[in-house]
């Protein structure tokens, strides 16, 4: 029997290797292993529908628990890896089991940053959002009338409080920076996203610092804050960005530089270890970059498959996201990053519209709110690299479809 393919993380990037290497035929013996003690799931829903109780666990499910097994992928869940011994190809876990790899896969994901402990970060009542766990503890404290501060104004927190809206917790949501997604996105999607939140009854404070939080026999009571005002708060939800999980690899003396340095192939700088999701960074225009998205995740993962099946590829990713607050549906096509103009296309509804983000005349991405015939269409006009005149691009009269004709 050869020494399996193993793969370190089971989630959305593990998912999707072990589904196509199935789908491709590859006999190749498959060992996956997770520290979560489920199969691996999706997380897009836990600070949406699975948060709010609207979908239940199996549904998170990539794939049904009993499939790894009738795959004959071995499954060690609630296992976490403690050592990578490259010279010997093997693995060891917490518990001193070890096992030998033909090729290793990390897929070990990203982890919340947390506040400092010195300002309160670790009282009882405040949490952060990335996993299972982590929902459900912060569902149990989701009840009419408590009073939520969320510290950060990304996706995690604006989700999250669109979720405790609608369970009628009073929410209070704190940016550091000048305007929520402003790491993401450009002013007008942030102007969109405030008046959203505002008319839904969220007190919205940029530019503010959380100085501490304040407790009552150890939970947290109160959040003081940069521009002198007192919140009394019942529960505290820290979105503040994450950290790729490179540890293990960088331990193993892998090239890491704020996550895992892989090639346009998922290589590490060992040629029998690939990496794959949110614990990659890799190389895009000349810089080096971490998507930490669903696509991406899927992507490497599959990636990883066929090459490992023979064939010849490499990765030129083709970024999409999306994110639900409220009634509102927002898809991201391509990458907005280094924009120098943006232009905004008003929806066929009017609580639809789309900004596009162009660096001088070329289109880097497109953030569709309500507008999925929008979305639609930028995603086929950035993936054929095509760069639409911005002039027509802001005149609704103007069919999207004759760009791609
Ligand atoms: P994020 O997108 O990095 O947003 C966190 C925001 O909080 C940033 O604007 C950050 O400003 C700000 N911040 C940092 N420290 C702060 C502090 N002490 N007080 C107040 N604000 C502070 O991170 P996230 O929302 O936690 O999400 C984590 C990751 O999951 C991100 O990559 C996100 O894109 C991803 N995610 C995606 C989706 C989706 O695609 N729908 C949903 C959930 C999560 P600075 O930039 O200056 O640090």
């Amino acid at each position: 029997m050869p020494n399996p393919i193993v793969v370190i993380g089971a989630g959305q990037a593990a998912a999707s290797f072990i589904s196509r290497h199935v789908a491709l035929g590859n006999r190749h013996p498959v060992l996956l292993i997770g520290d979560e003690p489920v199969p691996p799931y999706q997380r897009p829903p836990l600070s949406k529908k699975y948060m709010s109780g609207e979908t239940g666990l199996e549904r998170l499910f990539i794939r049904p628990a009993g499939w790894y097994a009738e795959q004959n992928v071995v499954t060690r869940f609630h296992t976490r890896v403690t050592h990578i011994k490259r010279d010997r190809q093997q693995i060891e876990t917490e518990s001193g089991d070890r096992f030998d790899y033909h090729k290793l896969i990390l897929c070990t994901g990203s982890s919340p940053r947390q506040l400092n402990a010195d300002i309160g970060g670790a009282l009882s009542g405040v949490f952060t959002l990335r996993n299972i766990a982590d929902a459900e503890a912060i569902a149990t404290e989701f009840r009419p009338g408590r009073k939520l501060l969320i510290v950060g104004g990304g996706y995690i927190g604006l989700e999250a409080a669109a979720v405790a809206r609608k369970f009628g917790l009073e929410v209070s949501l704190l940016e550091i920076t000048e305007r929520i997604l402003q790491r993401v996105a450009a002013p007008q999607t942030s102007d969109f996203f405030r008046l959203l939140h505002q008319k839904n009854g969220v007190e919205i404070h940029e530019s503010t610092r959380l100085l501490r939080l304040n407790q009552t026999d150890r939970r947290v009571s109160s959040a003081e804050l940069d521009n002198g005002e007192t919140l009394p708060v019942d529960l505290v939800l820290v979105g503040i960005g994450s950290i790729p999980r490179a540890d293990l690899a960088e331990r193993a003396g892998l090239d890491c530089d704020q996550g895992i340095l892989v090639n346009n192939t998922c290589q590490t700088s060992d040629p029998d270890i690939y990496a794959a999701g949110d614990c990659t960074r890799f190389m895009r225009n000349g810089q080096y970059i971490t998507l930490e998205s669903v696509q991406n995740a899927s992507d490497q993962g599959d990636l990883i498959a066929r090459l490992l099946n023979g064939e010849e590829t490499s990765y030129n990713p083709q970024p999409w996201f999306w994110s639900d607050q409220y009634d509102c549906k927002l898809q991201i096509a391509g990458l907005s990053t280094g924009y120098t103009r943006t232009v905004l296309r008003p929806g066929a509804k009017p609580e639809g519209q789309s900004v596009w983000y162009y660096a001088q005349e070329q289109l880097l991405a497109v953030d569709a709110m309500n507008d999925p015939l929008a979305y639609a269409m930028a995603r086929k006009i950035i993936s054929k690299g095509l760069h639409p005149n911005p002039h027509q691009i802001a005149d609704l009269d103007f069919d999207l479809k004759s760009v791609i004709q």
